[in-house]
């Protein structure tokens, strides 16, 4: 694949994931209902959350805790040239000793941190919860080993059990990791679910239960997305988030919009399935289909598109196997 090529679709995996956070933002944990109270047409642009929303202090277009921790991991990454599990707890302990206040942090997230302030090292701080919040870090772990699996098999556990040590978080973190490695390298004629049904062999080993439920939502394609959602669940535990992410990926491969605007506007964990899936479209279009108003109005655009820039040079130009 092309230099400028892998630099689109890197830019674009962290951009797209930005933006479904931020469109996700204001109505994560509301229902379709409650959405359809506060936004007459639901959500179809960057919103303030509605007054008395944990969000509702940030303004329209600001992303929140899951862009905060994929940021922490793409810095590691670039800094360190390799995952590096003890650097990574330390990122994420000062994410937890800084940012006030927290963007709607998981539980699981907070307990790990705080076991990694009590002293406690990275592979003894993680806590037994399938919630998806690690799986936000695994992004920039897709694009950094895209062509070095074993590596980012080892990678992305590494990195999950630092806040999750259950098998279902795990099996989660690699398929997400594992799936944008083979995204940001599929050409033109690739069809998206033969991805996924890879993806979902490659993690068989760990969860085969999460394995079916990938495999199963690149089946319900024809179902609109108020009732696959429905169906698959849009809660953050690993077994809704990741397939319904997929649904609506699969749903607008290569439109960013209609993707992540399928994914959050049924609400629950609507940041985590609108990053989800806007990274995935991000990592095989590129930088080019993510409209200009995304880019203009999400938080820190220029930050966003510097990792993206960053990781596209480390993977371009080192070794990134022996390092
Ligand atoms: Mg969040």
């Amino acid at each position: 694949m092309e230099p400028n090529e892998i630099k689109s679709r890197c830019i674009g995996t962290i951009v797209g994931f930005a933006v479904g956070d931020a469109l996700g933002m204001p109505v994560e944990f509301l229902s379709p209902e409650q959405i359809r109270q506060y936004y007459d047409k639901g959500i179809s642009g960057f919103m303030q959350a509605p007054a008395g929303h944990a969000s509702d202090f940030l303004p329209q277009g600001s992303y929140t805790d899951n862009t905060q921790t994929l940021l922490t991991t793409a810095e590691c990454l670039i800094e360190c040239k390799k995952m590096d599990p003890a650097r990574q707890a330390d990122a994420l302990l000062s994410w937890y000793l800084n940012t006030v206040p927290h963007r709607t942090p998981s539980s699981a997230n907070m307990s790990a941190c705080k076991h990694l302030s009590t002293g406690k090292p990275w592979n003894k701080s993680g806590v037994f919860s399938s919630d998806c919040q690690a799986t936000s870090r695994m992004p920039p772990i897709g694009l950094m080993f895209y062509r070095h699996p074993q590596t980012l098999l080892r990678a992305a556990q590494d990195n999950c059990i630092i806040t999750h040590n259950e098998p279902r978080a795990r099996a989660a973190c690699v398929a997400v990791a594992y799936l944008i490695s083979r995204l940001v390298q599929s050409d033109e004629r690739a069809w998206p679910a033969d991805q996924v049904l890879e993806t979902a062999d490659y993690i068989s080993h760990l969860n085969e239960d999460l394995a079916g439920l990938m495999r199963w939502s690149t089946q319900i394609g024809h179902l609109s997305p108020k009732e696959a959602l429905f169906e698959i669940g849009t809660s953050s535990d690993v077994m809704e988030t990741i397939p319904a992410a997929i649904y609506c990926f699969l749903k607008h491969p290569r439109n960013l919009s209609n993707a992540v605007l399928a994914a959050v506007n049924a609400g629950d964990a609507a940041d985590s399935i609108g990053s989800l899936a806007g990274c995935f479209v991000g990592a095989l279009a590129g930088l080019d289909i993510i409209a200009r108003q995304w880019l203009q109005g999400i938080e820190n655009s220029d930050v966003l598109i510097g990792v993206g820039e960053n990781l596209a040079n480390l993977v371009n130009h080192h070794d990134i196997e022996a390092a």
